[in-house]
């Protein structure tokens, strides 16, 4: 079955329809979604929904486009979240240097190091976006030393992926794998080592090719299962088989 390790159906864009659509993953091979919050309001709300549905788990975390506004206060409410039983990791969190009018890349790093070494202290995984920060991303995960962590989404090139590997971080493939051009995460799909790697949406953003322009959400994943068994010279069970294992190992479940 399929494991989606990277969630937003918090998102507006489900406000419609969030209850149909989650109640028809499970008869549609969907076996488990961690939703991930990106700022403390979205995580609160992404504890409840995990509470409502038992294969919906939740990450709690502040994403680095929220981090400007961050307060040491923030971590704790962060702790306090964390001890339900339905919180599985720390995300999203990570490094985002796109924007021009993002926060200061100190002060990411700061606010990155701090909740990865909130997950050490509660002995949880966290959950990684970077962006166009491969290199800071690489200099505060070896700063903290904890390496149990998905680089979900990930752009990266093959030589930092293996930098990561190394490390033992997991890699997350959703829609942008499958995108004709991207030849870089392709590559990164063909040498990832089959106990290393998860399947992803993002969504409702990043849908898979013949899903463009459209609202992502887990049910577009075989999308994504089908093009990395295809990358990987195997079958789709396979691909379904051992994302789910390392989806349920990396979150202790
Ligand atoms: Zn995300």
């Amino acid at each position: 079955m399929i494991f989606d390790s990277h969630a937003h159906y918090n998102d507006h864009q489900f406000s419609e329809d969030r209850e149909a659509v989650l109640a028809s993953l499970p008869q549609n091979n969907i076996c488990g979604v961690l939703n991930c919050g990106d700022t403390i309001e979205s995580s609160r709300f992404c504890v409840d929904l995990a509470n409502r549905y038992p294969f919906i788990y939740a990450a709690v975390g502040v994403h680095p486009e929220s981090v400007g506004e961050m307060k040491e206060s923030d971590l704790d409410a962060l702790r306090a979240m964390a001890k339900d039983k339905k919180v599985v990791a720390i995300g999203e969190i990570g490094l985002d240097y796109h924007y021009d009018d993002g926060a200061a890349p100190e002060m990411q790093k700061y606010w990155f190091k701090k909740q990865i070494e909130l997950a050490r202290e509660l002995n949880l995984p966290f959950v990684v976006h970077a962006r166009d920060a491969c290199a800071d991303t690489i200099e505060v995960l070896s700063e903290v030393g904890y390496f149990r962590g998905v680089m979900h989404c990930f752009s990266g090139s093959r030589e930092t992926a293996e930098i990561l590997l190394k490390m033992g971080m997991y890699i997350g493939f959703g829609g942008t794998v499958t995108y004709k051009n991207n030849k870089k995460a392709k590559e990164v799909a063909r040498i990832v080592p089959s106990n290393r790697y998860l399947l992803e949406t993002d969504c409702p953003y990043l849908p898979p090719d013949g899903h463009r322009g459209k609202r992502n959400s887990s049910l577009y994943l075989p999308r994504v299962v089908e093009e990395l068994a295809l990358l990987r010279g195997c079958d789709t069970q396979t691909i379904e088989k051992e994302t789910e294992e390392n989806t349920k190992r990396l979150l202790g479940l």
